[in-house]
Parts: C-alpha cells; sequence; structure tokens
C-alpha cells in the first residue's frame, strides 16, 4: 500500500508539473501569437427563434499553436487575463471583427451585428473607451452593429468601476449584453443597475431541459424577469429541436447554438435563414 501510494504522488506531482510547464509555456508563447498569425476569429451565429433568421454573430477568438495545436479558448482567456496581455488581444479581436464587417459588406452579404466578449480585466484599462471609439470610427463601422457581452462573474467590488465604463460603451452606441447570466451571484442587481440591452441565459440552464425541471423553472424565471425590465433574451447552447421549443414558448428573442452552427471562420459564415419549426 505505502508503495503504491506513493506511485500514486509521483504520477500526480507529475501530472501537476506538466500542467505547469504548459501554463509557463503557454504564458511565454501568447505574446508572440499575434505577429505569427496564429490567433483567429471564429463566428457563431444567433438566429430569431421566430422567423430563423440570422439575428446576428458571436465572435470567439482561437488560438492554434504551432507546437501545441489548438490551446482551449478558456485557458487561452485566463492566460491573457493574468497576463494582462487581455488588453492586447480585446483590441486585435475588434479590429479583425471590424475588418470582416467592412468585408462582408463590400461583398453585400448582410451581417445585422456582430457582437465580441469583453473580459472583466478590459474595465480595469483607462484607454478602453478611446479604443473603441478609435477603431469603430477607423474602420467606419456603425456602433449598432457591434454588441459587447460582459459576464457576469464580475464582483461587486468591480461594479463602479464596470458601471461608469459601460455608461460611456453605451454612449458611443454600442449595445450591452450581459453574458452567462444565471451562473452568478448578484444578476438581479446588475440587471436593475447596469445599462444592458440583452441578456444570455448561460448554456448550463439549457443543456438539460427538458430533463431537468429546475432549469426550466429558472429559465422561465430569467426570461420573464427579463422582459418586464424590457431587455431582449438570447439562449446559448441550444443543441435539440426541443430545447428551441421549449425557448420559443416563452417568446425568447433568440437562440445560439449548435443546433444552428458551431463556431466556423469568418469565410465560412452561414447566412440566410435557419429551420426553427
Ligand atoms: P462564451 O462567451 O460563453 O461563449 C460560448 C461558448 O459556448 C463558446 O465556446 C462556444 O463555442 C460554445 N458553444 C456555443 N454553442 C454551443 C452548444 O450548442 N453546445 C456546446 N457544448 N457549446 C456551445 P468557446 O469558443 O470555447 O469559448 C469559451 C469561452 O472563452 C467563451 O465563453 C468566452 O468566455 C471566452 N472567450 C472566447 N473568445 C473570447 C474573446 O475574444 N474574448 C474574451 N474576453 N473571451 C473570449
Ligand atoms: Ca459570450
Ligand atoms: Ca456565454
Ligand atoms: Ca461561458
Amino acid at each position: 500500500y505505502a508503495v503504491s501510494s506513493q506511485m500514486a504522488y509521483k504520477i500526480y506531482d507529475q501530472k501537476m508539473q506538466r500542467s505547469f510547464d504548459r501554463r509557463l509555456y503557454l504564458e511565454k508563447e501568447l505574446p508572440k501569437a499575434i505577429e505569427r498569425q496564429e490567433l483567429t476569429v471564429f463566428y457563431q451565429p444567433k438566429v430569431l427563434l421566430e422567423t430563423g433568421e440570422l439575428s446576428g454573430l458571436e465572435a470567439l477568438v482561437r488560438w492554434d499553436h504551432f507546437r501545441l495545436g489548438m490551446v482551449p479558448p478558456d485557458e487561452l482567456i485566463s492566460i491573457a487575463e493574468e497576463t494582462k496581455y487581455i488588453h492586447r488581444i480585446g483590441e486585435w479581436m475588434l479590429r479583425e471583427v471590424c475588418k470582416d464587417i467592412q468585408n462582408w459588406d463590400k461583398q453585400r452579404l448582410h451581417i445585422p451585428q456582430v457582437s465580441i466578449n469583453l473580459s472583466p480585466v478590459q474595465f480595469f484599462d483607462d484607454n478602453l473607451i478611446h479604443t473603441v471609439k478609435t477603431i469603430i470610427n477607423q474602420y467606419h463601422i456603425s456602433p449598432s452593429r457591434l454588441e459587447f457581452e460582459i459576464t457576469e462573474s464580475i464582483s461587486m467590488f468591480d461594479i463602479e468601476q464596470i458601471d461608469q465604463k459601460l455608461y460611456d460603451l453605451k454612449r458611443i452606441g454600442v449595445q450591452i449584453a450581459i453574458d452567462d447570466f444565471g451562473t452568478g451571484h448578484s444578476s438581479l442587481v446588475y440587471l436593475q443597475r447596469l445599462p444592458v440591452d440583452v441578456v444570455k441565459i448561460d448554456r448550463s440552464f439549457v443543456m438539460d431541459i427538458p430533463e431537468n425541471q429546475g432549469h426550466i423553472a429558472l429559465t422561465k424565471a430569467i426570461v420573464a424577469m427579463a422582459h418586464e425590465l424590457g431587455l431582449k433574451v438570447v439562449a446559448e447552447g441550444i443543441e435539440t429541436i426541443e430545447q428551441q421549443q421549449f425557448l420559443q414558448s416563452l417568446q425568447c428573442e433568440m437562440g445560439q447554438g449548435y443546433l444552428y452552427s458551431k463556431p466556423v471562420p469568418g469565410k465560412e459564415v452561414p447566412l440566410g435563414c435557419f429551420e426553427v419549426v
């Protein structure tokens, strides 16, 4: 027993060491990713649940490292936030999205709106508003075609910082969505206090509809509350017709998920209508 538990520790240690090494390595590699052109933007459609029309796209970063291959976005973002490199990546994302919108417009492809994720860390950048304004102007993008998604996981401690910057963003004319709604702790306060246009119901609620009665009840309550406050709702992670039909029955405006499309490169963005029976 003593021997085998020692072995187990050794393996555990090696695993820890490996994940630690990986992290250190990725921290070192991330600043080179942009110039090496390893980062790209993928897009996932958001669909109007009433008609099946494309309502917009969510831009999602992808990192294809020359040695390690695809680095999961959650891992990338966590490293980027810790090293503060998220500011560079955020700016790069916005620029790429604006370029893509410009190209779609030139080709007369109608993309109503694109959403970009903003990390809470980016709100501590005093240049954020200026940067956003400058890039949008540079590419002549109408601000109403951009939406910023902010996660609900920001703590109450940060809310003052974020409150002011969100109002500044709204003044530019972009839309604001609260992401992963239902997973944080201060949901109600947020909705009432922050200048938000859209609520995105987290995938974890939608995932186990119709089996999970609790999640059904919560989803109903979130949609009703959002509508009461005059907000639109996007349901994330729709994978089945049953989930779609349930959300349609709640008058949830938009859906996003593998049922319609996985995130794809800009060149492969699906246009037109999706089937919503
Ligand atoms: P998120 O903002 O909640 O993005 C939605 C995630 O759910 C995406 O994962 C998407 O691929 C996945 N997804 C969408 N529909 C389905 C579905 O039907 N089933 C399943 N199983 N998954 C679905 P992804 O691309 O891996 O991104 C993970 C997270 O990384 C994002 O979660 C977001 O928090 C963060 N992220 C990605 N790109 C960026 C970025 O450019 N900036 C920032 N700050 N964060 C980003
Ligand atoms: Ca998001
Ligand atoms: Ca989300
Ligand atoms: Ca998420």
